[in-house]
């Protein structure tokens, strides 16, 4: 692709402000195999928050370094690095289970904002939270007092080299997440006011913002395709 990144993001930009006016839906950068230079173009160009997928890789682009927007984990989350993950991170998007809420509730010393990550594909090969446990496992999350649940963050089959009937039940599914996220929000629990719902990448995030959604995650779109995931 011969566009800067500047140009990219604003197009995108542009398209959310045509699809969804004034809502203040965020873009959000995903920066893994990027440098930081071409991280920080992104935001300089108005993207509005960083997402990386590994701890280690974070803690080298961006250990003490100013951003200027949120940096967000958006990759499985090992016990191991729970304590690094906690000092870099503004948000951690990827919460799917107890294990990782207690490793993350018993090393937080106030309070840390979570998403609850939801498989919307209910696929074997991704993490992410079956749909069906998510409202159950809401309830009961308060007793973490250190996680805030400010969010949900989804994902979804990929539709590259889908059929058209493929293509519609992705849409479906993301339609189907958004209403599980309002229902949730209506829940009113005060551990979770789940603000945001992330979902939609490169190649499906004008049927996010369709479907409701407040974050789109891209990389590609951005900064051209990866070498490696
Ligand atoms: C890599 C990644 C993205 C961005 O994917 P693109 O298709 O390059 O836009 C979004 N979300 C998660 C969780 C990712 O790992």
């Amino acid at each position: 692709m011969s566009e800067s990144i500047t140009g990219r993001v604003r197009a995108v930009l542009e398209r959310i402000e045509a699809l969804r006016p004034a809502e203040g839906v965020k873009l959000m950068a995903v920066t893994k195999t990027r440098t930081r230079e071409e991280a920080l173009e992104a935001v300089r160009a108005g993207a509005h928050l960083i997402g990386e997928n590994k701890v280690q890789e974070a803690q080298e682009k961006w250990a003490s370094v100013e951003r200027g927007v949120p940096l967000h984990l958006i990759g499985h989350l090992q016990t191991n690095k729970v304590k690094y993950a906690i000092d870099l991170f503004d948000c951690i998007d990827s919460i799917d289970s107890d294990r990782v809420a207690v490793a993350l509730d018993q090393r937080v010393a106030d309070r840390l904002p979570v998403m609850l990550e939801v498989n919307g594909g209910r696929e074997d090969s991704k993490t992410g939270m079956d749909p069906g446990r998510v409202r159950q496992f809401l309830e009961q999350a308060g007793r973490w007092t250190h996680l805030q649940f400010t969010g949900m963050m989804a994902l979804f089959p990929t539709t590259v080299g889908t059929t058209l009937d493929e293509k519609k039940k992705i849409r479906d599914l993301m339609k189907e997440t958004g209403e599980l996220w309002r229902t949730c929000q209506q829940e009113g629990f005060p551990w979770a006011p789940l603000d945001d719902l992330s979902m939609g990448m490169t190649d499906d995030y004008e049927w996010a913002l369709e479907a409701g959604t407040t974050i789109i995650r891209l990389g590609t779109a951005l900064f051209g395709s990866r070498n490696y995931l």
